[in-house]
């Protein structure tokens, strides 16, 4: 029997690799089922039937040489030009189609770094300051880059706090980022306030917009009061907008576009100093492909204002109605003021991981967020004709749990318990983080059998947070290791 763990002596038939996938394909999540929160953005029937006619058209074009596929170079240009309009930049605005937040973010900086040296040559170690609910995308870069990551506290409505930034400013300061919205709790950070921060200490200002960049702007055409956060705000510098989020592309689209060319030339990398001829990049990808390029490109055309304004007011009105249904529930309430569709809802008893656990034992795919301790959503088509179920099921496993009278793990025995289970690691990592969508652990604690007390209670209680980050290193090697 061949294992699948090493090349197959023979090729196998196109049937039975279908099959095999299929076959193993069986334990991925359903989301089509409308159960799960994030992840998956996916537009309607026609739209999807689009994508797969354009991915095959562009299977294996490569967008790395444009010059000899002209039509993905023409794409990215009418992307970009279509989010510069969408928000509100005008025609010195340049930008780049990358391959999601990550290299957008990415590019943002390093673009900033090398605009940066060129006038200051003298500047070492220079910082970007973060606010303390940044995607960590932004982190991952300042390591990749050498720029020290300064955190940016938050105000009591989960924004960052202004007053610490002009305090955290200095000398070495080179950028400063906000979130429109940030993915924790939806809101949307004081731009105005840091665009003019940003202008008075000559920095560069990004803001990333991957979660809002495609959602906002429709919100503010349906007259949803949205705080300004784009080109508008003379401060901002970069934007981040993600195609594979809201603008429902493929996976694989997001935009980044900067106020001047200048800057969005310094994103580029160019190498000609080798014997295979002239190399130049304009984002991070060498080789890389057109179809998630044109699939978006496909998705605003099939959509247009119009369409996108429908989707955008379709979900609004589920997450109105998921608002004040979660409201209703005794003891639940929304985390600060979410701005769109992405929010977090914590329990005034405590038990909110309990209540994720019993959603999860429902079928429902919900992330959990440490601070506050909350569930956490997002809102995308395939969960719009679920809300009614969604309260229902919520409501009941509110009261399951209270019904359970389970003690929520004190801070003190949380650490305690922490500790035990890392040492019990490595051994039991991958079974117990498995259960990350479940959010939970079976410590022992139960009351009635098979209620647990919460990893996510234990990890949001442990300060030093180098024991957490072993917890998931170990995780993701055994999770990408073989059995
Ligand atoms: C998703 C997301 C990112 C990162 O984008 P990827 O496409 O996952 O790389 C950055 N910022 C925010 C707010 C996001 O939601």
């Amino acid at each position: 029997m061949n294992d699948y763990f090493t090349l197959p002596d023979k090729g196998m038939t196109s049937e039975d690799i279908l099959a095999l996938l299929e076959q193993c394909k069986k334990s991925d999540a359903k989301w089509q089922n409308g159960r799960m929160f994030g992840y998956v953005y996916s537009p309607e029937t026609k739209a999807v039937e689009l994508m797969t006619k354009v991915n095959e058209l562009y299977l294996f074009e490569n967008a790395l040489n444009t010059s000899l596929f002209p039509s993905i170079a023409q794409g990215e240009i009418q992307i970009v030009s279509i989010a510069a309009r969408l928000l509100n930049g005008d025609a010195s605005v340049a930008g780049s189609v990358t391959s999601g937040g990550t290299e957008s973010i990415l590019l943002a900086m390093k673009a900033c770094r090398e605009y940066i040296h060129k006038q200051k040559p003298t500047l070492k170690d220079p910082e970007v300051i973060l606010p303390w609910s940044v995607h960590p995308a932004f982190h991952k870069a300042a390591q990749l880059l050498g720029i020290k990551a300064i955190l940016l506290p938050l105000q009591n409505d989960y924004r960052a706090d202004c007053n610490a930034l002009v305090r955290l400013i200095n000398e070495k300061t080179i950028l400063i980022v906000g979130s429109a919205p940030s993915y924790s709790h939806g809101v949307v950070d004081p731009i105005e306030e840091m665009g003019k921060i940003a202008l008075e200490r000559n920095l560069f200002f990004h803001v990333d917009s991957c979660l809002g960049g495609f959602f906002l702007p429709f919100m503010e055409k349906l007259d949803y009061k949205i705080p300004l956060f784009d080109f508008r705000i003379p401060g901002v510098t970069s934007i981040s907008a993600d195609m594979h989020k809201f603008g429902y592309g493929a996976k694989g689209a997001s935009v980044i576009l900067y106020r001047t060319k200048e800057l969005w030339r310094s994103q580029f990398f160019v190498h000609c100093d080798w014997p295979g001829g002239l190399f130049g990049c304009t984002t991070f990808l060498g080789s890389r492909s057109g179809a998630p390029i044109m699939d978006a490109l496909a998705m605003l055309m099939f959509h247009g204002m119009e369409g996108y304004m429908a989707l955008t007011n379709k979900t609004m009105k589920a997450v109105e109605k998921l608002k004040s249904g979660i409201c209703a529930i005794e003891g639940l309430s929304i985390v600060g003021e979410p701005v769109m569709c992405v929010l977090a809802f914590s329990s005034s008893k405590k038990d909110i991981y309990l209540i994720g656990d019993e959603l999860h034992n429902r079928g429902w795919y919900i992330d959990r967020i440490m601070y506050p301790e909350a569930l956490h959503l997002i809102i995308t088509n395939p969960n719009l004709e679920n809300t009614d179920r969604f309260l229902t099921d919520l409501q009941q496993c509110v009261k399951a749990v209270r019904h359970n009278t389970l003690k929520r793990v004190s801070a003190g025995v949380g650490i305690k318990l922490g500790k035990k289970l890392m040492t019990a690691f490595p051994g039991k990592t991958s079974k117990l983080l498995g259960l990350k969508a479940s959010g939970s652990v079976d410590t022992k604690q139960s009351t009635g059998g098979k209620s647990s007390a919460s990893f996510y209670g234990i990890a949001s209680s442990i300060e030093n947070k180098t024991n957490l980050n072993d917890i998931v290193l170990n995780y993701l090697e055994r999770t990408h290791t073989a059995k």
